[in-house]
């Protein structure tokens, strides 16, 4: 089957192969043949090494498609059945899961070290024990979870990730009341999709703070009130907020530690930062000892929408089937997997909130 390869980390082009064959299944596993995915920028990230993730790999963590086939002792899934992969799985027994916290579970990080997919040279890894950019994809059955009908393909796959991660860091982790100030930095499809959250909440004003213009014009079109360069944003916290305090919450969404801190510095002092964006372990953020306990702002980071992922996707579903929620205007382009690296060219360059890959 095809997939799309990175064959070393640091390479910045994929290569579309049709010698790959996804391996693992077996009792417990399902088979999925993936019909649409994301691009994510994490899969940038973990092309780059930003992300730890061995190589070769297949990457792709934000995916939807159909059952084709159960390993024994799977309930709940037949072939046919409609998915979407979720690439955290909650095991349902350990303490984490226990408390109800099962974005915290790490049992789908248990086989980090196994080989997804397999080809003629040697093993191939999955991103995030996943890996979409491919045709076929086994997993446990815990990471494939079964959507309506009328949910599309594109739209599930959407829902994997980046719309569940934005959300979430709104309506999860932020406790943000009704006619709060709000910040978001970087506006691509999470981003976005926190400003949707952050606009359900009710927040009074949105500012969208982007370097790009396209991404600025689409915050405007999802809920922001105003939408602007970061070297505006003093300005718009001085205009905004009462004698320039800073924000109720600002939310970072680039993960790096220099956006961390303009988002720190915009927060007004018992306001809350969320952070959302994923970083990497050698990027350090600096904050003094007398600024952490004298402005008491709270920092709160949010990993995949800070809360209950099933119950997540269905959130997402219910408020886009209710048009609460703009999902399909995320799709910015769409690709063929053969053209997947037109796909990573308007990711880098921000053309796109979200490319939908169709496989
Ligand atoms: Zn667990
Ligand atoms: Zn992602």
């Amino acid at each position: 089957m095809r997939a799309a390869v990175l064959h070393e980390t640091g390479q910045d082009k994929l290569e579309v192969l049709d010698d790959v064959e996804a391996v693992g299944f077996g009792p417990g596993k399902v088979r999925v043949r993936v019909r649409a995915t994301g691009l994510c920028h994490s899969d940038l990230s973990a092309m780059s090494g930003v992300l730890p993730q061995p190589a070769p790999f297949v990457p792709g963590h934000e995916g939807a498609g159909e059952i084709v086939d159960v390993g024994e002792g799977v309930r709940g899934l037949k072939p046919g059945d409609r998915v979407v992969l979720c690439w955290l799985p909650a095991c349902g027994a350990c303490p984490a899961c226990r408390r109800g916290q099962t974005e915290l579970c790490l049992a789908g990080f248990m086989n980090a070290g196994t080989p997804n997919f397999r080809r003629p040279g040697g093993d191939v890894f999955g991103f995030a024990g996943t890996g979409t950019f491919a045709e076929e994809v086994v997993v446990d059955a815990g990471c494939a979870v079964p959507i309506p009908d009328d949910v599309p393909f594109d739209i599930a796959a959407l829902i994997g990730c980046g719309v569940t991660t934005g959300l979430g860091a709104a309506l999860n982790t932020a406790d943000l009341e009704a006619g709060s100030s709000v910040a978001v930095i970087g506006c691509g499809g999470v981003g976005v999709s926190v400003i949707q959250g952050a606009r359900l909440k009710g927040a009074a004003e949105i500012v969208a703070v982007d370097p790009v213009a396209a991404r600025r014009e689409a915050a405007l079109r999802f809920g922001a009130t105003r939408a602007v360069a970061p070297d505006q944003l003093a300005d718009a916290k001085q205009q905004i907020t009462a004698g320039g305090e800073g924000f109720d919450h600002v939310f970072e969404v680039v993960g790096k530690s220099a956006t961390a801190r303009t988002a720190y510095d915009a927060t007004r002092r018992g306001g809350t930062l969320v952070i959302v964006g994923a970083g990497a372990m050698d990027d350090v953020l600096q904050l003094n000892m007398f600024e952490l306990f004298f402005d008491e702002k709270r920092i709160l980071p949010s990993l995949y929408g800070g809360g209950d992922v099933l119950r997540s996707y269905e959130r997402a579903i219910a408020l886009w089937r209710a048009g609460r929620i703009d999902l399909a205007g995320l799709i910015t382009h769409r690709v063929p997997l053969s053209e997947v690296n037109e796909a990573l060219d308007q990711m880098r360059t921000g053309s796109a909130l979200r490319t939908c890959i169709e496989i």
